[in-house]
């Protein structure tokens, strides 16, 4: 397999006084060229964080990071140029994250103003050909973000990300500020995107039911840690992980013959803090299997299935 990110024991702790917020805490996962990695999770488990940190807008506090076989954190001059134009991130809200005073001619052109690519009738066209690859068209150009509804606003957050010809994509929840009636056209858009451009997409969202018809794999999130990631299929019909588990069950399935194997598992508690997450399994305190070594031992990241991996000391063989 085409592997074109590597992502090994990436840690990311914010300080705040004398507070040490373990926001991601730990993770290790691949990602394959020309596939979507789902990255799924309740708010404050630390998805974003992770995306955040990959692309360099947070310095990561340890562990390291490859694309495309080059260790990212060490990047300099050309090397860090020419990845900040192949990796690049749509956000979450298109009303904050575009600048209402600025026409959508240079928002889009931003990242080629930066990186000097092209100016005037030349950058125009560019600009153009963007709005025309996302569904809008040329008047676009010279109109102001303000002026766009929110699916419209989040195809120019798409324009931009492309601008720069990327390989590789963090979606961060793109599509949870829209309508519902939206959603499913920005995400059809970015599925033919990423045929005809053989884009990876790394698409962070705290809604299962989305995230599985994108995704050809997905990970869950809980508390700074991945707990379980595998192809879409496998995760929904054989979810490994107790949070999954309640995750999944917590989804409507359209199939009845599903659902009625598939009970409602109502977890108990909150989520803890991550300024002093449980010891050992941070899921311990409201996992309905939970045992004594899970206060002990952090469960090991295993591939307890072909290409299913999984922490939680149920898959311990020697157990
Ligand atoms: Fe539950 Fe223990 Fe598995 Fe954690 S390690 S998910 S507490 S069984
Ligand atoms: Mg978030």
């Amino acid at each position: 397999e085409n592997v074109i990110l590597e992502v090994k024991d990436l840690k990311k702790h914010f300080h705040i006084g004398k507070q040490v917020v373990q926001a991601v805490d730990g993770v290790t996962f691949d990602v394959i060229r020309g596939e979507t990695l789902g990255l799924v999770g309740e708010s404050g488990c630390g998805k974003s964080t992770i995306g955040r940190t990959l692309i360099r807008l947070y310095e990561a506090t340890s562990g390291s990071v490859k694309f495309n076989d080059q260790d990212v954190y060490k990047l300099k001059g050309k090397g860090l140029n020419q990845f900040n134009q192949k990796m690049q991130m749509i956000f979450q809200d298109p009303y904050a994250s575009l600048n209402p005073r600025m026409k959508v001619l240079d928002i889009i052109a931003e990242g080629i103003d930066i990186h000097g690519l092209a100016k005037g009738e030349e950058r125009r066209r560019r600009v153009v050909e963007l709005l025309e690859v996302v569904g809008l068209n040329a008047e676009h150009a010279d109109r102001f973000a303000h002026e766009f509804s929110g699916g419209q606003r989040q195809r120019i957050g798409i324009a931009r990300a492309l601008a720069l010809e990327p390989d590789f994509i963090i979606a961060d929840e793109p599509i949870s500020a829209l309508d519902v009636s939206i959603q499913a056209q920005v995400v059809n858009l970015m599925k033919k995107l990423q045929k005809e451009r053989g884009l990876t997409y790394l698409f962070i969202a705290h809604d299962l039911s989305m995230v599985k018809y994108i995704s050809d794999r997905i990970g869950v999130m809980y508390l700074g840690n991945l707990v379980e990631l595998s192809d879409s299929d496998s995760l929904y019909d054989e979810p490994l992980h107790p949070y999954t588990q309640a995750l999944l069950s917590a989804v409507p399935v359209p199939d009845p013959e599903v659902s009625r194997t598939r009970e409602r598992i109502i977890l108990e508690g909150d989520v803890p803090s991550p300024i002093n997450p449980p010891s050992g399994c941070r899921f311990r305190t409201r996992c309905p299997h939970v045992m004594d070594i899970c206060a002990q031992e952090v469960p090991e990241w295993k591939e307890a299935r072909p290409k299913h991996w999984v922490a939680c000391h149920l898959y311990n063989e020697d157990k």
